[in-house]
């Protein structure tokens, strides 16, 4: 069975084909500057990328770039639509509407249109796109949510201290991001440790990158998760501000002369790593301006892990226990000097890095960073979100 795995932004579809016979990515790619000045796609195949420029009014011109390009006799990996079983799509937001994977009849059409403005940035383009495949391809077309596998958080994770009706009257809480990402390295950790015959009840996943969240995952279920209603919340990121007392918003939203449309895009655009490094929001420069001696870059690297580590206490008291960390993301699966600052000193709740192997941890596979003495296991697993969205499209096409 081929499925197409796709990924829309407002302006952008990346897109990967897996065949789930051997979980193999056929070719992938993206579409860039949709609907904008300077739309192309580029096509990756056996090694080899194809470049087309070409205006591209929207998603529907987009995807059917896309599906040119998969057929295309020369580069082309199939050769019909007909071949693909079924397309899965990235959604960020579930609201309250879905818990899980979703088959996308009329019905789940409806609750994804009533739900588009709990994300404005990201849902738009996904149902754009969804619509745009569905008239292109007949093939079945299933939904994964960011925020799905947060959905067993219960109540008292989940809620706002706001009044009780205003959450059941607008459905704002706490729903997390990033959930096919800690759920794919939450469940590897797991294989992992059961065969080493480890215990593994008690899971914190740290997906650092330019988003950043962290997960609590107690025998398999999310129980609380770093971001809120949005992916503002939490931690300090790339360029975004994390958790921030709410008025002191209104205060800074005074003083800059701000409407609070503009407020939100200054939070989520220009803070974070940029904001207080004033030098980049890319974690690669900031170690680099470190070792210049930048100071407020250093400042931005001490306040990330010090959040991190704030959430590890924390985590491991919701959960009572801790049997173990995992890193992932662009900053958690290639950046060994955060994940020593992380577990620096931690021995007390016995936390112990082996130092000189994370320095030098192959990357690209799951390896085990902790000490031999550490009773918490220290994994840095790389993520895949595709491979989730793939297999749980494969999963409700199956049970149809
Ligand atoms: P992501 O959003 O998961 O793609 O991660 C992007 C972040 O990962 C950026 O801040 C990059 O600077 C960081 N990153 C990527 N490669 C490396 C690397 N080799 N060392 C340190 N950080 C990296």
């Amino acid at each position: 069975m081929k499925i197409l795995v796709v990924n829309a932004g407002s302006s952008s579809l990346k897109y990967q084909l897996i065949e789930m016979d051997n979980e193999e990515v056929i070719c992938k790619g993206g579409v860039e500057c949709i609907g904008i000045e300077g739309s192309k796609i580029s096509h990756k195949v056996n090694g080899k990328e194809y470049v087309i420029e070409k205006p591209l009014a929207n998603h529907t011109d987009a995807f059917n770039l896309v599906m040119e390009c998969l057929t295309n006799k020369e580069y082309g990996s199939i050769s019909s639509p007909e071949e693909i079983s079924a397309i899965g799509h990235r959604v960020v937001h579930s609201g309250e509407a879905f818990t899980t994977a979703a088959y996308i009849d009329d019905k789940a059409m409806k609750d994804l249109e009533s739900i588009a403005h709990l994300a404005p940035l990201h849902n738009p383009a996904s149902l754009a796109c969804l619509k745009s495949c569905k008239s292109i391809v007949d093939c079945p077309n299933v939904c994964v949510f960011d925020t799905a596998f947060h959905s067993t958080m219960p109540k008292k994770a989940k809620l706002y201290a706001i009044p009780y009706e205003d959450y059941e009257a607008t459905q704002i809480r706490k729903y997390g991001f990033h959930g096919t990402s800690h759920k794919f390295v939450s469940q590897e950790a797991i294989k992992y440790l059961k065969s080493k015959n480890l215990p593994y009840s008690n899971i914190i996943t740290c997906h650092l990158g330019n988003g950043s969240s962290i997960t609590a995952v107690k025998d398999g279920k999310c129980v609380d998760t770093s971001m809120g209603m949005t992916p503002l919340d939490g931690l300090i990121m790339g360029t975004r501000c994390g958790c921030i007392d709410a008025a002191a918003v209104e205060m800074l939203a005074e003083f800059k002369n701000m409407s609070t449309k503009e407020m939100t895009n200054y939070l989520n655009k220009k803070c974070g790593f940029l904001g207080v490094s004033g030098v980049s929001s890319d974690f690669r420069a900031l170690c680099k301006a470190i070792e210049e001696g930048n100071e407020r870059a250093k400042l931005a690297f001490d306040m990330f892990a010090y959040q991190i580590r704030k959430y590890i206490g924390s985590y491991s008291v919701a959960m009572e226990g801790l049997d173990c960390i995992v890193f992932t993301g662009g900053i958690g699966e290639n950046g060994p000097v955060i994940r020593e600052a992380v577990c620096d000193n931690l021995g007390f709740m016995g936390i112990e890095i082996d130092k000189e192997y994370n320095k030098k941890a192959p990357r690209g596979e799951l390896v085990d960073v902790s000490a031999k003495n550490s009773k918490v296991k220290i994994l840095v697993i790389p993520t895949n979100e595709e491979l989730v969205i793939a297999r749980e499209t494969e999963e409700v096409v199956k049970s149809l």
